[in-house]
């Protein structure tokens, strides 16, 4: 089956999904948007208020702000694929509880296996945490990583950039380097430290790339 047909099939799953408790205070499902193929995934936490209104990802606040971060290195939403750790708005934007987390896993598991992207962003620390456990994101932020042959990129997520002007400018920081990481990726030639603890260092520099 296309990649499109499969995420297709898999959105619709996920709108009959009651497999937590969030299926029951949801408004629509927030499967995820974007390239069926792309290079490159954001994960985020979980849909917000605007979000659950729309069925689509990062269209409120924290939205604007990404989509301000991608057109500042050229990309436009349709080139990537936008989704989130969790697909149902948690109550009062709460953090997702880990068995909501762990009930929806296998949904995102399945939108890597079939989006296959090179490199994964992941944004903030709950979609941090799904490929290296406790560890603390303000520390690994702009580190590249291998997790299972696919480039991991920690960024701060848009919203702690909003609380907090001054992660903005560290947001900025790590996209710039981002084209760089996926044509390096796309090239097949990155060797992305997997050690949980990588020494400070520019990412270029990490990945041989100098
Ligand atoms: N925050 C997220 O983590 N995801 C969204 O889709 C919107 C805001």
């Amino acid at each position: 089956m296309a990649s499109e047909d499969r995420l297709a099939a898999l959105a619709e799953r996920i709108a009959a999904c009651d497999m937590c408790g969030l299926a029951k205070g949801r408004g629509k499902t927030v499967p995820g948007d974007g390239a069926a193929d792309a290079d490159i995934m954001f994960i985020g936490e979980g849909p917000g208020f605007y979000e659950d209104q729309r069925g689509l990802p990062f269209v409120g606040r924290a939205g604007e702000l990404l989509n301000e971060m991608l057109a500042s290195i050229s990309l436009r939403r349709a080139d990537v694929f936008i989704t989130n750790m969790v697909k149902c708005r948690p109550p009062n934007n709460r953090d997702p509880f880990p068995a909501e987390i762990s009930a929806c896993s296998g949904h995102l598991d399945e939108q890597i296996e079939t989006v296959r992207p090179k490199v994964i962003v992941a944004l903030g620390r709950y979609s941090f945490s799904k490929f290296f456990p406790n560890e603390a994101i303000s520390k690994a932020r702009g580190k590249p990583r291998n997790w299972r042959g696919i480039v991991v990129y920690p960024m701060y997520h848009p919203a702690a950039a909003l609380r907090n002007g001054g992660l903005k400018a560290r947001l900025q920081d790590d996209f710039a380097r981002l084209p760089e990481l996926i044509r390096e990726a796309a090239n097949g030639g990155a060797s992305v430290s997997e050690t949980a603890h990588a020494p400070a260092q520019p990412a270029e520099k990490q990945m041989g790339l100098f």
